[in-house]
Formats: structure tokens, C-alpha cells, sequence
């Protein structure tokens, strides 16, 4: 079903594509016709699920430059010479300000007036950051916006319908010839956006525990839209030697919990996957934060949405929903 939507729209475009050509080929080089070289506008994106959104409401009308390389996280992103280029000659950035990409907001801050910047943080209502659980240690990274407030707006499918609509205004602004086809690209990304949401409330109603553990604290956003109660650890990553410390207070808290699973972001080495499992009684998993997104998952054809339901299929079992 999902292909034959696809092809419809790809036809679709096909034969916006004809006209356009019939069109010029009718009327010379007149200006009134839109060139289907020249109006493609150039545009940049700060990270990964942004750059999905602009690259779905934008289509074959816009050009989408991302800032964040594939393979690497948002946070601390330092822009290359070549993107800062690419950046001062866009028609547009998408991004999201407050302190969450320091180097992104240095270029954003000085560049012309021909580059309209959209901050869409300003689309979204923010929470707060949840204290780390009592008794875990380890550093504090840049996880934190410059106003106390928690980044990680994109895991609520909620929150990316409305960036997303605030990206087909401002491409439309940018476009009005083009305002249509935004508009109807927005709304089929927002349709498989609330998809998206309604699976995970589903999915996620019933749970034996509700409280996601998880060494990188980014999931408040999705939790919070489930009534879930998200727990930051800290003091076990997969380069160091958890301290006993760290450990009792996760088992401590893991035993009033009812908590089987901790999710991490990358892969435990086995042995400190066993450590856990040994002295917390739970097992560990992953959980994707979707703060960019790696060269294999681009390859095989992942997206936000393939790697949300990823996401909650180990939230479901996790979780034990
Ligand atoms: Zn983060």
C-alpha cells in the first residue's frame, strides 16, 4: 500500500515534471514559467530528523544541505568550511537554538539576510530536564539547553508534526509558486507522524513497569506523551567500569521498579552487559536517540519513523507491554 502511495506520488510529480517541460518548450524562456533547474532552492538543516522533515516537505523543490555529518551526534556538531559555505548560500536554515548546537547558533548569528533562519524550537512546548536517579555518578554533558530546558523535542512524533508545518510555511514563504505542493507533502508526512503517535500510545498503554532507565537521558519527550517515567542514570557507558556506587542505586531502584531492561545508546561490551545483568538483575538494551543518523541505517533505507517503531518494539519488550 505504502508503495503504491509512493508511486502514485513519484508519478505524480513525473507529470508536474512534463508540463513544466511542455511548458517551457511552449513559451521560450519565459519568465513566468517556473524552470525546473532554477527553482530549486537550497536550503540547511541542522541534524538528522530535521533534515527528514525539510527533505519531505520540500521534495524535488528544494535542495537540503545537512549540518550534522552521517555518522556523528547533534550536540556537538563543529560545521565544516564547505557547510558553513553551503550555509551562507541557502535560502533558509532549520534549526533548533537555545544552546543545543553552539556552533550551528555561532553560524547562525552572523550570516546575510538573504538566509532566513528558522528556529523551531519555537514550534514546540519544552519540559524540564529530569534529574539524574540519586546515587549514579559520571559526567553531565551537553544534554541540558542554555535554559534549563530538555532538546530532545524530535522523539514525540507530536513535536515533529509541528515542525513540520512550521517548515511548509516558511517553505511556502520562501516558494509561494511552489505553497501546494508543500502544503501536500507536509500533510502525507504529518499523516504517517500521527501514525507514528498513535502506535506508540497504543503499544505502550499496558506495562508491567513504567520507567525507561537509560544512560542517555533523551527520551522525556516520548515518555512523557505515554506517561512513562523516564530515569537518567549515569556511571555506566560502554568505555568504563561502572562503580559499585552507580550500580546499587540502579539495583536499588530496578528492584522497586519492577525494571527488567536498561537502554543504552550504543551496544554494552558483553561483559559489562553481564555485570548488569549479574548486579541489577536487568538485561540491557538500545534505544536510539535519533540525534543524527549512521551511514548503514541511511543505506538501508531507515528513517525517523522506521527507527521510532524500532525504538518502541524495545520499549514494548523492555518494558513489558
Ligand atoms: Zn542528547
Amino acid at each position: 500500500m505504502v508503495l503504491i502511495i509512493g508511486m502514485v506520488h513519484h508519478m505524480k510529480r513525473f507529470l508536474a515534471l512534463i508540463s513544466i517541460t511542455i511548458a517551457v518548450t511552449a513559451c521560450g524562456n519565459s519568465s513566468s514559467q517556473p524552470d525546473a533547474q532554477k527553482d530549486v532552492i537550497s536550503v540547511a538543516a541542522s541534524f538528522y530528523p530535521i533534515e527528514e522533515i525539510v527533505r519531505r516537505v520540500g521534495g524535488t523543490y528544494v535542495s537540503v544541505v545537512g549540518l550534522t555529518p552521517v555518522g556523528e551526534g547533534a550536540h556537538d556538531v563543529q560545521l565544516t568550511a564547505k557547510n558553513l559555505d553551503a550555509l551562507t548560500n541557502a535560502s533558509a536554515v532549520y534549526y533548533i537554538s537555545d544552546g543545543f548546537q553552539p556552533d550551528v547558533e555561532k553560524a547562525v548569528a552572523s550570516l546575510p539576510n538573504s538566509v532566513v533562519p528558522v528556529d523551531l524550537l519555537q514550534t514546540v512546548t519544552l519540559l524540564d530536564v529530569v534529574a539524574q536517579l540519586d546515587g549514579t555518578e559520571g559526567e553531565t554533558d551537553g544534554e541540558v539547553l542554555a535554559s534549563g530546558k530538555d532538546p530532545h523535542v524530535w522523539l514525540d512524533p507530536a513535536n515533529m508534526v509541528a515542525m513540520t508545518t512550521a517548515v511548509a510555511d516558511s517553505l511556502s514563504q520562501l516558494k509561494p509558486e511552489f505553497a501546494t505542493e508543500f502544503s501536500a507533502a507536509a500533510k502525507s508526512y504529518i499523516a504517517e507522524l500521527q501514525a507514528l503517535g498513535s502506535e506508540i500510545d497504543t503499544k505502550l498503554a499496558t506495562c508491567e513497569s513504567r520507567a525507561l532507565v537509560t544512560s542517555h537521558r533523551a527520551f522525556a519527550y516520548l515518555a512523557k506523551r505515554v506517561d512513562i517515567r523516564q530515569v537518567a542514570i549515569a556511571g555506566v557507558n560502554p568505555e568504563e567500569e561502572p562503580s559499585a556506587k552507580s550500580l546499587e542505586a540502579i539495583a536499588a531502584f530496578a528492584r522497586a521498579n519492577k525494571v527488567s531492561t536498561i537502554f543504552f545508546e550504543t551496544l554494552l561490551p558483553a561483559d559489562l552487559a553481564k555485570t548488569l545483568a549479574d548486579k541489577v538483575g536487568a538485561a540491557a538494551d538500545l534505544l536510539d536517540p535519533i540525534e543524527g543518523i549512521s551511514s548503514e541505517d541511511l543505506a538501508s533505507g531507515a528513517s525517523y519513523l522506521t527507527i521510532q517503531r524500532d525504538n518502541l518494539a524495545r520499549l514494548q519488550k523492555g518494558l513489558g507491554c
